[in-house]
């Protein structure tokens, strides 16, 4: 075997990247500490732009099944007008963590991922001539070293692998939220009508109580605070969780049983760097931030899907010169927004008193289409965009509202069947789509090896031919004055010189 692409952390973002290495023929070892998959993962709202995603590999179609949707996509307590984003779109769905986890486990162990679970990475060496890094991992077996190709760190918060390569991790402490999470057992009927659903008090913190079955609950406290939390990150009792409901919601909560619950805790975080030499970071390890509008999921696999490809083409030999660089461009800007809104966010809700004249300031902006667009599509992971830029070609996705995204979810008729345009790039290849109706358009046949052509009847919402990277990023199209020339140019820029 090759040296593999060793991934730390069977988090979304490390599940989601050993399996776009292993799809694309590269080994991965994916370790975790943990024995087994965990149970106390606390998300729950997974939004539009991270179903997209999974959709791209045929991973959403069950997750959708059985769940509720959320009415509305808000920035803090303000709603924001979602169907004017350039549709069609999906609303954010209350998916469980541990669900996720689960389809990406199947996902990774049916592509042949080496997931080793009780195993911890506890320190590595990047080679002095660069040409590897060697990791240190522990598990009951006792300790062994490993040489690989890249080593990221999908480590979370905590990251052993961002500290070990020296990396910072940037942010500031203006506010921390610190609350409970977890699942508790109840009778339906027990419950108070203000702990279903998500609430606010006085002060902006919130108390989220989400029925997930007759008789469990998944319970999420938030408040803020300018102070260090009380409780370390750790297990929560039935107590502790009593008062901090009944601080929230002026009711007691008749919990008869603690299924799981932590205290959590949650600053603002952007790595400074996502790459250093052979090492890269995703997910929560390269940024943190509160979880609203189901980002944290979202930048984790956004990060999974943009750096996946990039590894692989560097080890097949074809990636264009900075392809890998690229990753932490795109990605740290992706990682800094995030933070940013999400600081905007709990600005306007915190304290809410002070708030308040921010809040109302915000409500009148709301009323421009562009600033709801822009605002919705950043909190739900539909942005931002990728900034396409090629050297010598006067146009850049600025002015254009494809260049640099995923396309909406529309629906196409393909010689196979009809599809969403998500589900083309099931391959991992990039894609050519030609919606031309065109049978006979001419191919650019030099890229077949890592560009498959998709040809589809014409469809009113999109340009006739587009280019997408295999994580969806449209990178051409000649919708607005692009032809032929450009094109090739966008090929060379993403897929490398053209074969013989
Ligand atoms: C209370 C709460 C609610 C949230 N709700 C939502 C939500 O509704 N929607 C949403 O999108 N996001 C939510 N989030 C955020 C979301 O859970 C995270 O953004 C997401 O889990 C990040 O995924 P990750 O893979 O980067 O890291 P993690 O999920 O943190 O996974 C990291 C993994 O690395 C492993 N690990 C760490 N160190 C080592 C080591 N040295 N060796 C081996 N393994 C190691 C850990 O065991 C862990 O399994 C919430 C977060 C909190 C705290």
């Amino acid at each position: 075997m090759s040296e593999p692409v060793v991934v730390v952390g069977a988090g979304p973002a490390g599940l989601m990247l050993a399996s776009e290495l292993a799809m694309r023929e590269v080994p991965a070892v994916l370790v975790d500490v943990h024995p087994a998959q965990r149970a106390e993962a606390p998300a729950m709202a997974i939004n539009a732009g991270t179903l997209e995603m999974l959709d791209q590999r045929g991973l959403a179609a069950g997750l959708r099944e059985g769940t509720v949707t959320f009415p509305e996509v808000r920035f803090a307590d303000l709603r924001l007008a979602f169907e004017k984003v350039q549709g069609p779109r999906e609303p954010t769905h209350m998916v469980l963590q541990s669900r996720l986890e689960k389809v990406l486990i199947d996902r990774a162990v049916e592509l042949g991922v080496d997931l080793r679970w009780a195993t911890r990475l506890t320190g590595f060496e990047e080679a002095a001539d660069g040409s590897g890094v060697t990791v240190t991992l522990a598990s009951d077996a006792g300790e062994e070293t490993l040489r690989c190709r890249y080593l990221v760190g999908c480590d979370g918060r905590d990251s052993v692998v961002r500290e070990g390569a020296g990396i910072d991790y940037v942010g500031d402490d203006w506010v921390i939220v610190r609350g409970i999470v977890g699942d508790v057992a109840i009778n339906r009927e027990d419950v108070a009508r203000e702990q279903y659903g998500l609430s606010y008090t006085e002060n902006g913190d919130q108390f989220l109580g989400a029925p997930l079955s007759p008789d469990v609950m998944r319970v999420f406290s938030a408040e803020f605070s300018t102070e260090p939390p009380e409780f370390e990150d750790g297990p929560a009792t039935l107590e502790q969780l009593g008062d901090a409901v009944e601080r929230l919601t002026g009711k007691e909560l008749k919990a008869t049983e603690a299924h799981w619950l932590r205290h959590y805790s949650i600053v603002t975080r952007n790595a400074e760097q996502y790459r250093k030499g052979r090492v890269f970071l995703a997910g929560d390890a390269a940024h943190v931030h509160y979880p609203y509008n189901g980002q944290g999921i979202g930048t984790a696999i956004g990060d999974a899907v943009n750096l996946g490809w990039k590894i692989a083409a560097e080890v097949h030999g074809w990636a264009p010169e900075g392809l890998l660089d690229s990753y932490h461009d795109e990605r740290h800007l992706a990682g800094r927004l995030a933070c940013m809104n999400i600081q905007a966010q709990l600005a306007l809700l915190y304290p809410r008193p002070l708030a308040r004249y921010m809040r109302e300031m915000m409500a009148e902006f709301l009323k421009f289409d562009e600033v709801n667009v822009f605002l919705a599509e950043l909190v739900t992971n539909l942005g931002p965009a990728v900034p396409i830029a090629y050297d010598g070609v006067p146009k850049s996705n600025e002015e254009d509202r494809l260049l640099g995204r995923r396309l909406p979810q529309v629906r196409i008729k393909t010689a196979a069947g009809d599809m969403g345009v998500a589900e083309t790039l099931q391959s991992g290849r990039g894609v050519l789509l030609d919606l031309s109706g065109d049978a006979s358009a001419q191919e650019e046949s030099g890229w077949a090896d890592r560009v498959e052509v998709v040809r589809a009847q014409p469809v009113p919402e999109l340009p006739r031919t587009l280019l997408l990277r295999p994580d969806g990023c449209v990178a051409w199209h000649d919708g607005d004055g692009w032809g032929q020339d450009e094109l090739r140019i966008a090929l060379r820029a993403w897929f490398g010189a053209p074969t013989a």
